[in-house]
Parts: structure tokens; C-alpha cells; sequence
């Protein structure tokens, strides 16, 4: 386990009128995590709680198995696919695979990819500073504004009616035409990631209530669950966890999250080095997603991969 709550790197300025000042004032105080961790684990502690209410009647082990697929193909579209290859290229791919990587994206409902690609290359430009569209640090420090930075990196970001420039962050993937049609088609994804676990769950059980339940829990509840993990990455993973590398930013290691985010809330490791395949890259750290690149890698699927070198991670280890 990592220490938590570590100090920040570097301390972070931004432009007022009177010049530049410190954007990190006062730590948060124990009662003020305590608030966080709240607001996240209860909603989840209900949503395991309707498992054995629903258990027998609403609920059964196919609803589980095809939640969990749905999860792991969805999770690694986004990670391995729209993530790791389409934002910051840590590997190359053939026609193929970078079609299915960029519809088993979608599958997660997080928007098309060009769109997540574009608004998270923003991201890492302005990582935490003004012009980074999902920072918690942008309304200051004290309880209230963390809340309301908290509810803005978390979700909040994504009912702003302003869209990050295609052009500007993403004119490699617009001039890609199956990516242009794949983006196009994001509706059409997003339907068949609700419509594919009701048919496989009402052919399976051959009963309509096999189909509906499959449709609530691994097709709603499972998009849903899975939102929470990708926007923790943004909301928590830049509030709460250790800092081992230096980075211009408040990223941070969250391990809790490690296996749900398949490998994603490594961070601070990952703001250190974007283009890196693996983001869990100290002893100990799962990271499933950069596995799945490895198997890639075998099955000939993927090259070039940037897998990290001692040198690059020593230069950027502070302590
Ligand atoms: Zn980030
Ligand atoms: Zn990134």
C-alpha cells in the first residue's frame, strides 16, 4: 500500500491580476476526506446491498457473467483503446484492431472517441490548471469549493454545454475516416451496448424476464458502475493518493481503484509519463489493461509498444 495524501510535487501557480500565486493553499482536513469518501462508497454500498434483496427473482448468475463480460470489454475499449492508443498512443495497431478498439470503447457510453479523445488531451494540456475541462482544483480550496471541484471533475464537466475543439485536439482522428464513421456512429454503439445483454440474456434463459433483467444489470448498472470508476480517475485520482513521480500536476496513485480502473488510477505515474503502455509501473502495481497490450503485443495485434525503461522512470522518481 502507498502512502496517501502525500505532498504535491511541485506548487502550482496561476495568473491573477496582482501576478502569479499559489494555487494549493491549506491540506484538506480529516473531516473533509471523511465527507469524500462518503459521498463515494455509500451509493456503491446500496448498489451491492440490492444484490441479495433482487437475488432469486431480479438477479441471477447470468445477469453476473454478462455484467462482468460487458464490464471487461467495455473497460478495456476505453483504456487500452481510446485511452492509451487513441489519446496518447502508446502502441500502433492495424486497421482492425483500432476499429474494434474504438467501438468497444463506446460500449462504456463516455461519449464517441473523438470527443473523449480531444477532452482528454486537454486534460493533460492544462492538467489542473484553468483551461483543463474536469480539474477539481478550479474554484479554489476551501471545503465548499473542493465539494463543488469534486462534483465537477467527477461528472459535473460533462453538463458543460461546451465541447472541447476536434480541430485543435484531435485532427489526427478526424482525418482517420473509419475513426470519423466509428465517432458517427456512437448512438448506434450505445444502443447495442444496452440491446446486447437483453438478447443474450433472453436467448440464454429463453424468457422475456431473462432479457429485462439482463438489460437492467448488465446493461444499465453496469454503464453506470462503470462511469463512477473512469470519473474517479478524474475526481480522485487528482485529490487523493501518493505522488512517487513528478508531474506538472495533482495526479495522483490511487491503488484502491487499481483492478476496477484496470490499471488507470495509477495516475500520478501517468501524468508523469503519458505515453507509456503501463501505468502501473513500481513493483506491486496491477495493470491489467497494459497486460492486455501485452497479449496484444504477442498475438502480433499491437507494436511499437512504449513499454517504461529504468532510465525514463528514474529521471522522473522523486523520492
Ligand atoms: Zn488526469
Ligand atoms: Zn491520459
Amino acid at each position: 500500500m502507498q502512502p496517501s495524501s502525500s505532498a504535491p510535487n511541485v506548487r502550482f501557480v496561476t495568473t491573477t491580476a496582482s501576478g502569479p500565486a499559489p494555487l494549493l493553499g491549506e491540506r484538506r482536513t480529516v473531516a473533509q476526506q471523511l465527507v469524500l469518501k462518503v459521498f463515494l462508497l455509500v451509493p456503491f454500498a446500496a448498489l451491492i446491498a440490492a444484490v441479495p434483496l433482487a437475488w432469486g427473482w431480479g438477479l441471477s448468475w447470468l445477469d453476473i457473467v454478462l455484467a462482468v463480460s460487458m464490464y471487461v470489454i467495455a473497460t478495456l475499449g476505453v483504456t487500452v483503446g481510446y485511452h492509451r492508443y487513441f489519446t496518447h498512443g502508446a502502441f500502433k495497431a492495424n486497421r482492425p484492431v483500432r476499429i474494434a478498439l474504438g467501438i468497444a470503447g463506446s460500449f462504456a457510453v463516455q461519449g464517441s472517441v473523438i470527443f473523449w479523445v480531444a477532452s482528454h488531451r486537454r486534460h493533460h494540456a492544462y492538467a489542473d490548471r484553468e483551461g483543463d475541462p474536469h480539474s477539481p482544483w478550479l474554484f479554489g480550496t476551501s471545503p465548499g469549493a473542493l465539494l463543488k471541484g469534486f462534483w465537477h471533475a467527477h461528472m459535473g464537466w460533462m453538463f458543460s454545454r461546451d465541447v472541447t475543439n476536434y480541430e485543435r485536439f484531435a485532427p489526427d482522428l478526424l482525418r482517420d475516416d473509419d475513426l470519423r464513421v466509428v465517432s458517427k456512429l456512437f448512438g448506434v454503439w450505445t444502443a447495442a451496448s444496452l440491446a446486447l445483454p437483453a438478447l443474450l440474456g433472453g436467448l440464454i434463459s429463453w424468457s422475456w424476464w431473462g432479457a429485462l433483467t439482463a438489460f437492467f444489470w448488465a446493461g444499465l448498472v453496469r454503464v453506470a458502475f462503470l462511469h463512477h470508476v473512469t470519473w474517479s480517475v478524474n475526481s480522485v485520482c487528482h485529490m487523493i493518493g501518493s505522488r512517487p513521480f513528478a508531474s506538472r500536476d495533482r495526479a495522483a496513485n490511487f491503488w484502491p481503484l487499481a483492478i476496477l480502473s484496470m490499471g488507470e488510477s495509477w495516475h500520478n505515474s501517468h501524468h508523469a509519463d503519458p505515453t507509456c503502455a503501463r501505468h502501473g509501473v513500481l513493483r506491486g502495481q496491477i495493470d491489467i489493461s497494459a497486460r492486455t497490450i501485452w497479449i496484444f503485443e504477442k498475438l502480433g495485434w499491437a507494436w511499437d509498444v512504449r513499454w517504461p525503461t529504468a532510465e525514463r522512470l528514474a529521471r522522473r522518481r522523486t523520492n
